[in-house]
């Protein structure tokens, strides 16, 4: 059994998907009109964490994602200039280009983080027909009104409107006031744009489509009602993305689906919680982001992030530092090196079955407890290290953990196959060490670095690598 905390209800619910062993899964995807930021990735990761769990259950999991090529205004109550526009302008280029150069880098630090790319992914700017089909459907059924600018949806018209973050109309109407210039034609400042006019500010705008309104383009809200509809019907089983969605957008794509076909848009809502710089949330707009290229040009691999990642629940903020994210590639670099050392042991230990299945039901309890991978990392440190488990053993247990921690946990160093001097210098120092006779182990360390081989302990014994070794290139190895 699966629990997931489901922001709708606000509780921590067991996973029933509405169609036996299948798993519908929608993924808010990115903006493409900048690099994604390591915030950003730590949604995905959370995200990919989510489906490799329910697959390493038995389900197969149907998963969708959108990308952003359309629409999202640099203010969320759809005010301010269009983000792809931004991108063009700063560029030199045309929206659709902009796109498709940070669809294609976003695509790679997927791929860089492991991170599975979702099977389904559409643009917004390949689903308009469809865009417009609800558009009309809501229009037919009394839930719009057309402004000057825009034609908005009505949200006064919904009793439930705000279900999902839990705020009342009211209180959303005092929160907005003030923060952003509305548009004088909104009836209600939580009113959001479904199509927007090539009218005033946006007369220009780059891109845009006929409709039965006119020339235009829609608001950022409706391609994800529309694209999870076409790719996953509705209902559908989870929708995930950060915790900024809940207020406006989760909640205007619940609105307009709901008002539209009268069925629910799906039973399960999930947020990753932000990664933060100095405890501010990491933004493209704030200016603080890291991206990925950041950390690689200070030798990180990108798998060192995704264990960092790791090492916090989901719904807990977590704070972005170097020293942390450095942390966190030595652990890996430490687990690596473990994980060689036990392919290289002899098959030895108390063959413990009990222990053994103890921790592998842990593992999986850890995961299926809403995803908690501070607890399942706990786990697989507890398993590398235990005295009751036979080297295959562990390391059949650390692939099948591996299948949801994604951390490559196959890429081990290579075990140098040393010189008959070394190995037996390196016996003898090891014997030192383990009857802490530090000054006659470490002149043996000293003597064995002279001859070209490095030494580092681990919990399971010395792991000896030639000093020369490429390590540098690729510090997680
Ligand atoms: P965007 O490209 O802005 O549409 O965002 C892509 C995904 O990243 C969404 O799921 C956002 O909720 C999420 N996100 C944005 N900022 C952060 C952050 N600082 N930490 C975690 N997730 C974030
Ligand atoms: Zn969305």
């Amino acid at each position: 059994m699966v629990l997931i905390y489901n922001t709708l209800t606000r509780e921590k619910e067991a996973l029933k998907p509405i169609k036996k062993g299948v798993v519908s899964l929608y993924t808010c995807g990115p903006t493409v009109y900048n690099y994604a930021h390591m915030g950003n990735l730590r949604t995905y990761i959370f995200e990919d964490v989510l489906q490799r769990t329910l697959v390493r259950d038995g389900y197969k999991v149907k998963r969708a994602m959108n990308i952003t090529d359309v629409g999202h205004l640099t203010s969320d109550a759809d005010e301010g200039e269009d983000k792809l526009e931004i991108g063009a302008k700063r560029e030199g280029k045309s929206p659709r280009e902009v796109a498709k150069f940070y669809t294609k880098k976003f695509l790679a630090d997927l791929a860089a983080l492991n991170v599975i790319k979702p099977a389904k992914i559409l643009p917004a700017t390949k689903t308009i027909p469809e865009q417009i089909e609800i558009i009309q459907l809501l229009e037919q059924k009394g839930f719009t009104y057309i402004g000057n600018k825009a034609i908005y949806f009505d949200t006064a018209k919904l009793s439930d409107y705000g279900k999902l973050s839990g705020q009342k109309l009211d209180e959303k109407k005092a929160g907005a006031r003030g923060e952003v210039i509305q548009d004088p034609d909104k009836r209600h400042p939580a009113d959001f744009a479904l199509w927007f006019f090539l009218k005033g500010h946006y007369e220009n705008h780059l891109l845009h489509w006929p409709s039965p309104w006119g020339e235009g383009f829609p608001g950022w809200h409706i391609e994800c009602s529309a694209i999870s509809r076409k790719l996953l019907g509705q209902p559908f089983d989870i929708h995930t993305g950060g915790v900024d969605h809940i207020g406006t957008h989760h909640t205007n794509e619940i609105a307009q689906s709901e008002a539209a076909y009268g069925t629910s848009l799906a039973n399960y809502w999930m947020h990753g919680e932000f990664l933060t710089v100095d405890q501010n949330r990491m933004g493209k707009s704030v200016g603080n982001f890291i991206t990925l290229a950041d950390l690689e040009k200070r030798q990180v691999d990108p798998l060192a992030y995704r264990y960092f990642v790791l090492g916090a629940h989901y719904r807990s903020p977590l704070n972005f530092t170097w020293e942390a994210v450095e942390g966190a590639q030595r652990s890996l670099k430490n687990l690596r090196r473990m994980i060689a050392v036990l392919k290289a042991s002899k098959n030895t230990g108390v063959n413990n079955l009990g222990a053994a299945t103890d921790l592998y039901r842990k593992f999986s309890e850890a995961l299926n407890d809403d995803l908690n991978t501070p607890r399942a990392l706990a786990v697989l440190w507890k398993t590398v290290k235990s005295e009751s488990i036979p080297a295959k053993t562990k390391l059949k247990f650390l692939m099948d953990f591996d299948k949801v921690l994604g951390l490559n946990m196959k890429k081990t160093p290579p075990i140098v196959r040393m010189p008959k001097n070394i190995t037996k210098l390196v016996q003898e120092r090891e014997l030192f060490r383990r009857n802490k006779q530090f000054v006659q182990s470490d002149s043996l360390r000293k003597e064995i670095s002279g001859l070209g081989y490095s030494i580092d302990d681990t919990p399971l014994g010395p792991f000896v690598y030639q000093s020369s070794c490429p390590r540098k290139k690729n510090p997680a190895n």
